[in-house]
């Protein structure tokens, strides 16, 4: 289907807004998250920044303090990599140095000492803890155990049965909250809502249905997005972004979910041991998230980032399991230049939609 950015692809995406209401990407790291991760774990250089909404992003912080929610227990506890070995069938562990492997048949995890690096069938995934060494066996957090690799080892068990019915999309920014400003002035807002709009009619036209928290351009709170969500009974929430870092070679994709409870974010960050109604979805979370990150990663050639945590306001109160994409780092001049480019826009699109129908398939498999 044809979109408003085609040909005239890079104008489409550029604002001319006026100079100081532009932030230049230069020496701004981070721009795409910087108003979407509560106070408690924005890493100490962020304070560097003035937002522009930073009277929005506290109201929304402040929202936060008052969902008392509950207290996690033993998120610390741990499992040997010998136990878990034997419970998912493997054969003993590889010893691989600096790594330790399970394989079989189909698939391979592969353990990073005092890392919380994981690699799952070649895709990285970020562990909520380390993987520890100390003892003659390896060991990581029965949380990591249980809402990271048993989903990914028993994904029917994990969704089967679910109705997928309605998905919501969530473009992010907009309006006034331009998002990140990557190389050549692409604005991020404008970029997510075309690569939403495309996997929305994609969507469509296989008969599923989509409701998007923005299809122009407007400002929509956060916490707007995942009550809208709440409100049309989404089976699926995934909110789509593009990355900025002060670095400007970074280059690469990566998908967040939100953080388990007693864990700092992937970020860094204090821990925060309480629980958040994103948190009830945390097994299932990693399945969206390992399949859509995986989607992206098949259809364009991009760095693998890894799956990541973090407690952006979307994914802590979502009331479904839910994803945040940053579909690659508009501050770069090679990624930028791609995401100018239609065919990128759609192969990303493709991409996402095909995470989404690998997740669905495994609702429809039975547990
Ligand atoms: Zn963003």
């Amino acid at each position: 289907m044809v979109h408003a950015f085609g040909r005239q692809a890079l104008r489409s995406l550029v604002v001319n807004y006026p100079q100081q209401h532009a932030a230049p990407y230069e020496g701004r790291s981070e721009t795409c998250k910087r108003n979407l991760e509560p106070l408690i774990h924005v890493p100490v250089h962020y304070g560097m920044f003035k937002p522009p909404h930073a009277l929005i992003c506290s109201l929304v912080l402040l929202g936060a303090l008052f969902e008392g929610p509950a207290r996690a227990s033993s998120p610390l506890q741990r499992n040997t990599i010998d136990t878990l070995a034997r419970r998912y069938g493997f054969g003993a562990p590889l010893n691989l140095g600096a790594e330790r492997a399970l394989r079989s048949n189909y698939s391979t995890v592969v353990f990073t000492a005092g890392s919380r690096k994981l690699r799952f069938n070649d895709t990285l995934i970020w562990l909520n803890g380390p993987t520890a060494t100390g003892s003659r066996d390896w060991t990581v957090t029965r949380r990591d155990a249980d809402t990271i690799l048993d989903p990914l080892l028993r994904p029917s068990a994990t969704v089967g049965g679910d109705d997928i019915t309605t998905i919501v999309l969530d473009p992010g920014h907009g309006g006034a909250d331009s998002g990140a400003v990557g190389h050549r002035r692409i604005y991020e807002k404008k970029a997510v809502l075309d690569i939403a709009l495309r996997v929305r009619d994609i969507l469509k036209a296989q008969g599923i249905t989509v409701r998007m928290t923005r299809d122009r351009d407007y400002f929509v709170p956060l916490s707007k997005r995942t009550s809208l969500a709440k409100q049309w009974g989404a089976d699926l929430f995934v909110s789509i972004h593009l990355n900025a870092s002060s670095n400007t070679s970074v280059t690469g994709i990566e998908t967040y979910v939100c953080s388990s409870a007693g864990f700092a974010s992937t970020m860094g960050g204090r821990a925060d041991p309480r629980a958040y109604s994103g948190n009830h979805f945390d097994k299932k979370n990693t399945l969206l998230g390992y399949y859509l990150h995986r989607g992206m990663l098949k259809q364009v050639k991009a760095t693998d980032r890894g799956i990541k945590h973090a407690r952006f306001e979307v994914l802590r109160s979502a009331p479904c399991p839910a994803v945040l994409l940053e579909c690659g780092f508009i501050s770069n001049k090679y990624e930028a230049a791609r995401v100018i480019s239609r065919t990128h826009r759609e192969s990303l699109a493709r991409g996402i939609v095909g995470g989404i129908m690998s997740y669905i398939a495994k609702t429809q498999t039975g547990p």
